[in-house]
């Protein structure tokens, strides 16, 4: 569990489980991958993606995070 002020002043928390905050991002390798290991009987939650991804509901800004490091942020264009 982490809070994490966004930008915009938004407050950010992924307590709750599941939440809007927290965005699954894998590859569309890594995917497949997963995919195929699950049809071979591992367990879907097994897989972490690499990064973890934040999104602000307030003002769409996106935050990737490499354990507690942040890395990269974006904001909305348009
Ligand atoms: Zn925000």
């Amino acid at each position: 569990m982490a809070v994490f002020r966004c930008d915009c002043g938004k407050g950010l928390s992924n307590s709750r489980c599941p939440n809007d905050i927290e965005l699954i991002l894998f590859t569309d390798y890594e995917w497949d991958s997963i995919q195929e290991k699950v049809h071979e009987g591992a367990d879907i939650y097994d897989f972490e993606p690499k990064y973890d991804v934040w999104r602000c509901p307030e003002c769409a800004r996106i935050y990737v995070f490499k354990g507690v490091s942040l890395l990269y942020q974006y904001k909305l264009e348009k």
